[in-house]
């Protein structure tokens, strides 16, 4: 006997009230992938998109029809992208009631499926099921927890001077954030005693801190003048106990100087372009030539200059100027660049926008940052980022071209995760 099949019809009508969307959370044991026809659709594959019928099959690609069809959904001619993703975020763990789910819906409203957090209060089992945390209804996030720091570091000065006054860790003093949000580390037998603290906050990388180990010149607000962090050989060995531990090293950079200690001492990726100083060819190529990929967080230097503190003005114009420099050295020599947004009010929809606005990159090539090699390198070890055999059964479908028109990047018409469409229902 045939089985009845559902077809489901998107309408092709922009979305009524798109900025208050928020997303149906169903339990997720309640609903089962299936196998669901995904007819009428436009799929990017790298560089244009191609129309092609295609299957998820319990929450996976293919493109073989499966013998048993639970659903067709009807594409409508929209333009299939791969989920974006945030590769420097700080929007989580931030001790602030009710934070973790509001910046968890801005992801998904805006196309962000994969976050990686660079930088976080360690969350609870009941925080991340509260947003459906690495499950098919909310986004996938990977935690640093602490930053690996030195003692009255330029981390320290952040957080005394901006990080705190701003409100984020209520309750939290630089005393009462030690050995949680960061942890302390002058020499090899002080990183050997809190090791064993670093693990059990069960990490998923490594988060470390390196600022100006090199003495570039910087325009800083007085609290950050002097300060540095992570000694070179203090953070080698980081590298070589994390990389024993089978965990990634994720490294905050300032200047060329710190980019080169970070890739010559084993770096798995750099957190930020450094802003002070040019890095040079040589460790542009190195860096390429390992696969490290290199954070952008650009858009917040950028402005608009009302949300930058009035002491960080200064240093983040030439900060933004000489991260600009090295993006098109880091780019033309092949290093794989990657978006982030290193801030809980952007998305990476500004980040993205911020890179689109350089010419440096095609519509095409943007894409595939934000949508493959962003992921990537939060889930190295997933099938994700590609309309492959096989790969995860997750992407967003657009209104529009967005190789004809980047602003098509926001008219998300559906949201389709592991097997599951996502409903867009209003708060
Ligand atoms: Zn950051």
């Amino acid at each position: 006997m045939k089985k009845r099949q559902r077809t489901v019809l998107v309408s092709t009508a922009p979305l009524l009230l798109t900025t208050i969307l928020a997303l149906a959370q169903v339990a997720a044991q309640t609903r089962s992938p299936g196998n669901i026809a995904l007819v009428n659709g436009q799929w990017f594959d790298g560089q244009s998109f191609e129309r092609k019928p295609m299957y998820s099959v319990e929450g996976r690609f293919t493109f073989k029809k499966p013998q048993r069809v639970d659903r067709t959904i009807d594409l409508n001619n929209a333009w299939i992208v791969p989920p974006f993703a945030d590769a420097h975020s700080h929007s989580f763990g931030l001790g602030i009631p009710g934070a973790d789910a509001k910046y968890a819906r801005g992801y998904l409203a805006d196309g962000v499926f994969y976050v990686q957090s660079q930088g976080n209060l360690p969350m609870t089992v009941a925080d991340r099921m509260a947003i459906r945390l690495n499950t098919p209804e909310g986004i996938d996030a990977a935690f640093s927890n602490a930053t690996l720091t030195s003692h009255n570091s330029a981390l320290h000065a952040f957080f005394a001077s901006m990080i705190l006054p701003q409100g984020m860790f209520p309750g939290y003093t630089l005393e009462t954030l030690n050995n949680v949000r960061y942890f302390e580390i002058d020499n090899e037998q002080e990183l050997n005693r809190k090791w064993p603290l670093i693990l059990a906050q069960k990490n998923d990388f490594i988060k470390t801190y390196l600022w100006l180990t090199d003495n570039a010149p910087f325009v800083g607000p007085p609290p950050l003048m002097g300060k540095h962090a992570l000694t070179p050989d203090v953070f080698r060995a980081i590298v070589s106990q994390a990389h024993a531990a089978g965990l990634r090293v994720s490294v905050h950079t300032i200047s060329a100087g710190d980019f080169k200690v970070a890739i010559e001492g084993g770096a798995d990726e750099i957190a930020h372009i450094p802003g002070f100083g040019n890095v040079s060819l040589e460790m542009a190529t190195l860096a390429a030539k390992r696969g490290v990929p290199v954070v952008t967080t650009m858009a917040q230097k950028a402005g608009p200059v009302d949300k930058i503190p009035p002491a960080m003005r200064a240093a983040a114009a030439a900060g933004l100027l000489g991260a600009t420099n090295n993006l098109k050295t880091l780019a033309a020599n092949g290093v794989n660049i990657i978006i982030g947004a290193d801030t809980p009010t952007d998305t990476t929809i500004a980040e993205a926008a911020y890179l689109k606005s350089l010419g440096t990159f095609d519509n095409a090539a943007m894409l595939r940052m934000w949508g493959t090699a962003t992921p990537l390198a939060i889930f190295p070890n997933r099938k994700i980022g590609a309309f492959k055999e096989g790969y995860e059964a997750s992407f967003l479908a657009l209104d529009a071209d967005p190789l004809a028109d980047w602003a098509a990047t926001k008219r998300i018409r559906m949201r389709f995760k592991q097997g599951l469409l996502m409903e867009p229902v209003a708060q």
